[in-house]
C-alpha cells in the first residue's frame, strides 16, 4: 500500500496535495506533516503486524525532498519506527529525483544507514526529474516507479511508450523492482505486462481508500 494524504477541511471538504504539499514545502510545515504520515503509517504497520490476515503488508510513505535533506531525517525515521513497534521491513520510503540532486555521497549515507535497518527505497515520479543514470547505480534502491504521466497516454504516444520500456529495461537490467503509476484501463496493463512491467497501481484496480474501505478491499480480493 502507498500512504497518501488528504486534508478534510471543514469548509471545503477535501482538499487534494496538489494543492497544499506546495504550501508545506514552502513554509516548512511539511518537516511537521512528514512526521505525522510517517507515524500515522508506521502505527498501521505496527497494528497490521498482530493481525495475521495483514502481516504481509507493507506500507510506501512518500518523503519531501525538504524533509530527506533535513539533518536529523535518518535520526527521525529511526526514532518513529523505535517508538511505533513496526518493522522497518513493511517501511518503503518514496524519494523523488530532487530529493538526490544534492551531494550524492550525502544521500547515500542517509539511505545506507536507513537501509542497514531494512528501511527500503522506491524512487518515484521516475523520469519527471533529472533521471541522472550514475545515482541509480550508486543509491541503494529497490524501486523505479514509471510516472503516471508517461502511463497515461502509453497507448496513443509513441513517445511515452517509448519513455515506459526504456525505464522497465533500466530497471530490470539494474535489478530493480519497477511499478507503473497511474494505470487506468485493462489496456494500458496490458501494454505494461507486455514490456515486462508486473507491478502496478492505479484506478484500474481502485480508487485511493481510507484503511477501513482498504482493508475490506484486501479481504474481499482475497477471496474472489
Ligand atoms: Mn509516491
Amino acid at each position: 500500500a502507498e500512504a497518501l494524504v488528504r486534508w478534510q477541511h471543514p469548509e471545503r471538504g477535501t482538499v487534494l496535495p496538489a494543492e497544499f504539499i506546495p504550501l508545506a514545502e514552502d513554509s516548512g510545515l511539511i518537516l511537521r506533516l512528514g512526521r505525522w504520515v510517517l507515524e500515522t503509517a508506521c502505527a498501521q504497520l505496527a497494528a497490521w503486524a498482530a493481525d495475521p490476515q495483514r502481516a504481509h503488508l507493507s506500507i510506501a510513505v512518500n518523503v519531501s525532498a525538504r524533509q530527506f535533506r533535513h539533518e536529523d531525517f535518518v535520526a527521525e525515521v529511526l526514532d518513529v519506527l523505535a517508538r511505533s513497534g513496526a518493522n522497518p521491513a513493511r517501511l518503503e520510503l518514496e524519494l523523488t529525483e530532487s530529493s538526490l540532486v544534492i551531494d550524492v555521497d550525502k544521500v547515500a549515507a542517509k539511505m545506507d544507514a536507513l537501509k542497514a535497518r531494512g528501511v527500503g527505497f522506491a524512487l518515484d515520479d521516475f523520469g519527471t526529474g533529472y533521471s541522472s543514470l550514475a545515482y541509480l547505480k550508486r543509491l541503494p534502491l529497490e524501486q523505479l516507479k514509471i510516472d503516471r504521466s508517461f502511463v497515461r497516454d502509453i497507448l496513443i504516444d509513441p513517445n511515452d511508450a517509448a519513455i515506459a520500456r526504456m525505464i522497465i529495461v533500466l530497471a530490470e537490467n539494474l535489478g530493480l523492482d519497477v511499478v507503473a503509476e497511474g494505470v487506468e484501463s485493462e489496456e494500458q496493463r496490458v501494454f505494461l505486462a507486455q514490456q515486462g512491467c508486473r507491478t502496478y497501481q492505479g484506478n484500474l484496480f481502485s480508487r485511493p481508500l481510507p484503511v477501513a474501505e482498504f482493508e475490506t478491499f484486501l479481504a474481499n480480493a482475497r477471496c474472489s
